[in-house]
């Protein structure tokens, strides 16, 4: 259930660092040198693919875009649906939507008003690939509680350690991170 030491460095060394992207002061954490690297993808995904398999999950939910990529493969491993959540505006059905402040400004994220709709109970783990306030997290575990839905945990494959966003997070929803960056 917990990775190996070993494994979590292929999975930290999978991941490149961009300096100064998209603005100077941030250090971008490019997570398509580890979705190129058949090896480590696959160290990852086995991975949750093991923590998940217990938690009678009917869908994952993931997060535009990069949440997408991990959501489906995951919910294809489980045999669970998989549920988009998305920018304003991209979604061509009626929407349910959450604004989150950013820290210039708002965003807001969006699904579907019928996600979910057909299964009994459903049960949903929320997927991104990085939590660094929790702002876009947080309205999106918000919008799967608002359409019926339990989101049962947030799962992200790294979190910046040093910002509050998790704790924050955690007033909603539990939440589960491979990597801690710090
Ligand atoms: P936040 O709402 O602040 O937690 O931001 C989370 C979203 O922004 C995620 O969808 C991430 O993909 C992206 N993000 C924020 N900071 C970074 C970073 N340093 N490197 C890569 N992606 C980031």
């Amino acid at each position: 259930m917990t990775l190996s030491i070993q494994d979590k460095a292929v999975l930290i060394n999978a991941i490149r660092d961009i300096p100064d992207f998209p603005k100077p002061g941030i250090i971008f954490k490019d997570i398509t040198t580890l979705l190129a690297d058949k090896d480590a993808f696959k160290v990852l995904m086995n991975h949750l693919a093991e923590r998940y398999s217990g938690y009678n999950l009917t869908h994952i939910a993931g997060i535009d875009a990069r949440g997408f990529i991990f959501g489906a493969a995951l919910a294809q491993m489980l045999g669970v649906g998989f549920v988009p959540i998305r920018k304003k505006g991209k979604l061509p059905y009626t929407t349910v939507s959450e604004k989150y402040s950013l820290e210039y400004g708002v965003d807001e994220v969006e699904i579907h008003i019928d996600a979910f709709s057909g299964v009994e109970s459903p049960r949903v783990l929320l997927m991104d690939d990085l939590i660094a306030t929790g702002g876009t997290a947080y309205a999106a575990a918000n919008l799967i509680n608002k359409v019926g839905a339990e989101c049962v945990e947030a799962c992200f494959v790294m979190g910046l350690d040093f910002l509050s966003g998790q704790s924050k997070l955690r007033d909603l929803v539990e939440v589960y991170t491979v990597i801690g960056v710090d």
